[in-house]
């Protein structure tokens, strides 16, 4: 029975879709305090909840760009605790996205274009699949398609990130609550013939696409599980009109709530950050980063009055080779490139919540998947 109407938060998603509220900063101020701070030897307040939020290919310079680009603010900001990791690969000192999403999900250090699986290729249990074990709520948003290397590195174990409908197959084997992301093709037009969108929803999802409606139209109902495709292929960009990362984000959280009273793991991916650096484009770069810092103010938001949920911002490596140049001015950068690949730098990570201490310092990436597993463990 679909029953539960996503009237009420249309009308809150539609008054506050405009602008970054600035005013939210005093209130996650009070709260941080109360949250981030806890004596030396003391165990770490538990979440409930984990969000992670990883912005592909957002290096300081990234950040920074949008940054200036957006009146000298992003919701970043308001995260009281700030850490590093080192990003490099188990072959490589510069990794992919794949290897990195794979250190964040499992805690290994893998091979370049490694799935879910570590340096022998043998599977490692991924973060999401843990919640999933203990009987959290699971969801994944991403603007590249869900099969992508990021996404992918939280559900499947392949051992090559080209292995799409391989990918898509392994959504059949963890239960995952709630997914949005594009890729529809790999579902439902697959060499083996299997369909998938099929399966899905026989499998007790409510399954709809782009095609049929948009996602705000869509009736959830919280019994049931929800996959949206938003594309067949890749999703578009921002600046070509793309716009469902911040409602697809905020009725995950909404969704992911009410579908189990343990609590939930959600993965939100700002995936064409990286692609706007692979392009060398800075105007692509910022879009994105305005686009996905407006989605981390909605989650702050959710996590403030919620109380009990552990937000971390990262990326898995810079893309680019990104530089603010000389002769730049607020609202008017000088940017240039080093690459049209990734590279090795320290990476920040941005936490709120319970638990969000332990993100401070310096570390491998491999850490983010080690503390996640602490904050959730009973
Ligand atoms: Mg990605
Ligand atoms: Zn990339």
């Amino acid at each position: 029975m679909k029953q539960i109407l996503f009237i009420l938060m249309l009308l809150s998603w539609v008054s506050c879709n405009t602008q970054i509220d600035n005013d939210a900063s005093v209130e996650v101020e009070a709260d941080w305090k109360r949250l981030a701070s806890y004596k030396a030897g003391e165990t770490p307040p538990k979440p409930k909840n984990i969000i992670l939020l990883i912005g592909d290919g957002m290096g300081v310079t990234q950040i920074s760009a949008g940054m200036y680009m957006n009146n000298n603010k992003l919701n970043l900001e308001k995260f009281p605790v700030v850490g590093l990791h080192k990003s490099y690969s188990h072959d490589k000192l510069v990794t992919d996205s794949a290897a990195g999403a794979t250190a964040f999900a499992s805690g290994v250090k893998t091979y370049n274009g490694a799935i879910g699986v570590d340096a022998d290729t043998i599977p490692v249990k991924t973060i999401l699949e843990i919640a999933e074990d203990r009987g959290l709520a699971t969801g994944m948003v991403a603007t590249s398609t869900i099969v992508h290397a990021t996404p992918a590195s939280f559900i499947a174990h392949q051992k090559s990130r080209k292995m799409y409908e391989e990918i898509a197959a392994d959504f059949m084997n963890t239960e995952i609550d709630f997914f949005v992301g594009g890729g529809k093709r790999y579902f439902d037009r697959r060499a083996d013939d299997r369909n998938l969108y099929q399966e899905l929803q026989d499998n007790d999802y409510v399954v709809s696409d782009y095609f049929k409606e948009d996602l705000i139209q869509c009736e959830l109902s919280w019994k049931k599980n929800f996959a949206y495709f938003t594309a067949d292929n890749d999703p578009l960009q921002v600046s070509q009109g793309r716009d469902y990362l911040f409602l697809a984000s905020k009725m995950g959280m909404a969704f992911l709530r009410n579908h189990s009273e343990k609590g939930f793991f959600l993965m939100i991916e700002g995936s064409q950050i990286d692609w706007g650096g692979h392009a060398n484009d800075a105007d692509y770069i910022i879009s994105e980063m305005i686009d996905f810092d407006r989605t981390i103010g909605e989650v702050l938001k959710f996590a403030e009055k919620d109380g009990e949920t552990l937000v971390i911002v990262t990326a898995d490596h810079e893309t680019g080779g990104f530089a603010i140049n000389q002769e730049s001015e607020m609202g008017n950068l000088k940017t240039a490139f080093t690459t049209d690949y990734h590279t090795a730098d320290l990476i920040p990570v941005f936490a709120y919540g319970p638990g969000a201490q332990m993100f401070s310092g310096i570390y491998e990436n491999t850490a983010i998947f080690h503390k996640m597993k602490k904050a959730l463990a009973r």
